[in-house]
């Protein structure tokens, strides 16, 4: 017997006992009986929307948004022009994925560099800025949450290249009776920029604002999104996104 086999035998044999000892064991089951997970057909890639995402933007029209007669459209991409863009649609919770790209041609600096935004509800923004060897305040750089945090790190492609945000947002809670605003729960936004996680489960202060700290204002849980413009013809693609909701599972009594 070679020294190979007799190793093989030896590691089958090991296996085989660990089998008996698991047969032996008694399984824990929680006994909340849980809905099937729905099937989800994800995209051909991870740019590409999976079979149940809302799809905002295919490159073709902006018909999806308000405002979006103003921008131009061109080889499957739409331009930041005349104005700011805003969905028809309302959305509460959900994965957001967005693709920019900032001017290849690099004009200005610090915040007027590339200069643009995905606000969440309409209200909470998550910067767009060619951060790429252009420095401005950290809590204003691209992936920052507007003067609230900046990214963790730094993950901007060049200018021109085109780049990736994959945004989880859950909406703050607000006490619908009381006359004040009442935060039963604050909002939370995960950002991914370019497969490289920046923000983790950040949990918002409030709206973000260029003049005034951060505070809440009491809205309803399904909010347009928007896209900013700030003067800096910003492209945008592929925006798709999809609402999430937790699998709710039964106790037994
Ligand atoms: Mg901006």
């Amino acid at each position: 017997m070679s020294m190979f086999r007799a190793l093989v035998l030896v590691a089958a044999g090991a296996a085989s006992a660990l089998g008996a000892a698991s047969a032996l064991q008694k399984e824990y089951k929680s006994g909340i009986v849980w809905p099937e997970p729905v099937v989800v057909t994800p995209g051909k890639t991870d740019h590409e929307p999976p079979s149940d995402a809302v799809v905002l933007f295919d490159g073709k029209d902006l018909s999806k948004w308000n405002g979006g007669e103003k921008w131009e459209i061109k080889d499957g991409y739409a331009v930041v022009k005349g104005g700011d863009v805003t969905t028809k649609d309302s959305f509460g919770d959900y994965q957001l994925h967005v693709e920019f790209a900032t001017p290849e041609v690099v004009r200005g600096s610090g915040q007027g560099r590339g200069n643009s935004g995905v606000f969440l509800a309409n209200r909470y923004e998550v910067q767009v800025l060619d951060s790429f060897d252009n420095k401005t305040y950290f809590d204003g750089q691209c992936g920052s949450l507007y003067k609230q945090t900046p990214p963790m790190v730094n993950a901007c492609r060049k200018p021109g290249e085109w780049q990736s945000y994959d945004i989880l947002f859950t909406a703050p809670r607000f006490d619908e009776q009381s006359k004040e605003v009442k935060v039963l729960k604050p909002g939370f936004v995960t950002v991914i920029h370019n497969g490289v996680c920046v923000q983790n489960h950040f949990e918002l202060q409030g709206g973000t604002y260029y003049d005034k700290p951060a505070s809440y204002a009491k809205h309803p849980l399904k909010q347009p999104i928007r896209l900013q413009n700030h003067g800096d013809p910003v492209k945008y693609r592929n925006i798709w996104l999809r609402e999430i909701k937790p699998l709710e599972g039964k106790k037994p009594q």
